[in-house]
């Protein structure tokens, strides 16, 4: 039976408007609210916005789980407006795309940002890992390596891996619907943790140079 388009009714939160937030809008609201953080750290800070929390989260940040490399706070938005996953790398696993997956067809959000920090020690570790070739990990470590060295070798790592992922995301069955239509905005970026400023990637498309040549994201091979 193929998988359906949309989730049910009843999984939906109470009180969710029909209407998601327009995915152009939404990346801007994240791109703006980055240059306001920014502010913020500099000393520069425009008055305090409004702080009442959101009523739904309009944008879902995947991350790296070290110290620094990314927080609800980059985007300097009212409580609840951002959702964030943090994992390491970030990769993307079953787990993260069942979050990704959550927040765009349960939540409506309108755009996706997959973030990668400069300097991520988890992104160098498994480059390495994979280049070393096939050596015996612990536990999940072995099919997480692949996963999540995914784009290091296209350049610039950080760079590289988030177009990977974004390319994954927007390759994904479940996410078609919204990502052919322009319902739903999946973005790049690269974090600077030192000055907390986001470099957007170009909102493009991806051509990832695929050495796996699977194109299903949850078969857990994407990108090289
Ligand atoms: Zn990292």
């Amino acid at each position: 039976m193929a998988a359906p388009a949309q989730v049910p009714d009843w999984m939906r939160p109470q009180g969710l408007p029909e209407h998601r937030m327009p995915s152009a809008q939404a990346l801007q609201r994240l791109q703006a609210g980055n240059v306001r953080h920014r502010q913020q750290r500099a000393g520069n800070a425009p008055p305090p916005g409004d702080a009442t929390p959101a009523g739904y989260p309009f944008a879902v940040v995947l991350g790296c789980l070290e110290p620094g490399a990314v927080g609800e706070h980059l985007f300097a938005e009212k409580p609840g407006a951002i959702e964030v996953v943090r994992n390491a790398g970030p990769s993307l696993g079953t787990d993260a795309m069942a979050a990704v997956e959550y927040a765009a067809l349960v939540q409506n959000v309108g755009v996706v940002l997959v973030l990668a920090h400069q300097g991520c020690g988890v992104l160098a570790a498994a480059a390495a890992a994979r280049a070393a070739g096939d050596l015996p990990l612990p536990g999940l470590l072995g099919p997480w390596v692949p996963l999540a060295a995914a784009g290091t070798r296209l350049g610039d790592p950080a760079v590289g891996h988030v177009r990977a992922l974004r390319w994954a995301l927007r390759r994904a069955d479940s996410l078609l619907g919204l990502t052919r239509s322009g319902r739903l905005k999946i973005a790049a970026g690269v974090l600077d943790p030192v000055t907390g400023a986001i470099e957007f990637l170009p909102d493009e498309p991806d051509e990832v140079e695929d050495d796996s040549t699977s194109t299903r994201v949850n078969v857990v091979t994407y990108g090289s």
